[in-house]
């Protein structure tokens, strides 16, 4: 197969066509700055407030309690921070162990970051990746300021209980922080009905551009700007707004709503073909994160006594794109915090593959990674000392 099969859209996305074409025009002669008092910038304002309504339609929530900034980064230290702030006399975090580096490092690191004595409980999780609920409740306190835990895993695809979740940390005073990045536009979010303070998504998951994110900020709840400057976004986010970026993830936002069911069926269906076909056809390989609370278009699996990397460097003879470990980390040879946190033995962390679909794969590309995987495997176990045979 000449052309590329993307299959790695937990590491990012393509921009859909739609999207790049209501961007084209805020590149040309849209530029207007959405601050200025001319009638030329007003329309661009007017096109931030669409899009800020798009994403609200998405999320079930008013359009004033989204926030845009330039990525799900941002947008995870900007809720964890106002956390911290709204609560000042409060010094403990609730997090988990398998959460984003966006989160992880932050979390653990707070007190070096803000001169304060925080404590932070990273939760355990489960051999399938899953928190065990009463340990969560275990770990709220009196002196719990905010609860950042991932809707759904980047690596894994594991989903977490985010509705149980946060209406435990409500019912105890506590704010709660949600890192949506990988669940937005995957499953269905109604936040007008949860007890979430802050959600954050990011564009380029998502079909919009990278660079672009959004930070849901429930009505009432405490806020700190992140940044200090002018007033944009309400006062709540400073510095000139990345108009063709908010205008493009506004479409993605309403595309997402439309394809959210092919997503749940077809995609799902393709996730499983090929997830199905691999542990079939490939002894020795494993699935990891359970089965069933999962995101439908992510597959995570071990190829045993095999390397990673050197599985990604074979596929990519074939143009197949996936990811061994989460794609910030790679780079590195540890194996994945996330497959460690569960549990996962060495030899099989090592040769773990995150295969991540979306609605523009299809069935032929499926067809084409279960011809190819089985002979990659079998050459690089001949060459592994490790291998002790089917
Ligand atoms: N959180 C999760 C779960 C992610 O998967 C990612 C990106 O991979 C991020 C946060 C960071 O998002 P961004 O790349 O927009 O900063």
């Amino acid at each position: 197969m000449d052309k590329v099969v993307y299959m790695d859209n937990n590491a990012t996305t393509r921009v859909a066509p739609e999207v790049l074409e209501v961007m084209t025009p805020y590149f040309s002669e849209l530029y207007g700055n959405p601050s200025s008092m001319h009638t030329f910038g007003g329309q661009v304002g007017r096109s931030i407030d669409t899009a800020r309504e798009q994403v609200a339609s998405l999320l079930g929530c008013d359009p004033s309690e989204i926030v845009f900034t330039s990525c799900g980064t941002e947008s995870d230290s900007t809720a964890i921070f106002s956390g911290l702030r709204a609560n000042p006399d409060k010094r403990h975090v609730v997090s988990s162990r398998v959460e984003h580096p966006a989160v992880k490092n932050l979390c653990e690191n707070l007190p070096a970051r803000t001169s304060t004595s925080y404590r932070t409980t990273m939760l355990k999780v489960s051999g399938d990746g899953l928190i065990d609920f009463d340990e969560y409740l275990e770990a709220l306190n009196d002196d719990t300021a905010i609860v950042s835990i991932m809707w759904a895993n980047n690596e894994t695809g594991v989903v977490y209980p985010i509705p149980e979740m946060a209406k435990a940390a409500k019912e105890r005073g506590i704010m709660f922080h949600t890192d949506a990045v990988q669940a937005v536009g995957k499953i269905p979010i109604n936040l007008n009905q949860l007890d979430i303070d802050f959600l954050s998504m990011s564009g380029h998951k998502l079909h919009a551009p990278k660079g672009v994110g959004i930070l849901y900020v429930r009505r009432g709840t405490p806020f700190a700007p992140f940044m200090a400057g002018g007033h944009q976004e309400h006062g709540r986010r400073a510095g000139t707004e990345n108009v063709a970026s908010i205008v493009g993830l506004g479409k993605a936002c309403e595309l997402a709503a439309q394809k959210m069911a092919e997503e749940n069926s077809r995609v799902k269906a393709l996730r499983d073909k090929l997830e199905n076909g691999l542990l079939s056809r490939i002894p020795r390989s494993i699935l990891n994160g359970n089965k069933e609370q999962r995101l439908p278009n992510t597959s995570n699996i071990s190829f045993e006594f095999v390397e990673g990397e050197a599985i990604l460097l074979h596929m990519n003879r074939y143009n197949i794109c996936a990811s061994s470990g989460s794609a910030c980390t790679s780079g590195s040879l540890e194996p994945s915090h996330v497959l460690r946190a569960m549990g996962v033995p060495f030899t099989a962390a090592h040769g773990s593959i995150r295969f991540s679909l979306s609605v523009y794969n299809t069935e032929e590309e499926v067809d084409f990674v279960l011809d190819k995987m089985p002979a990659i495997i079998a050459e690089l176990r001949e060459l592994s000392p490790f291998w002790p045979g089917a």
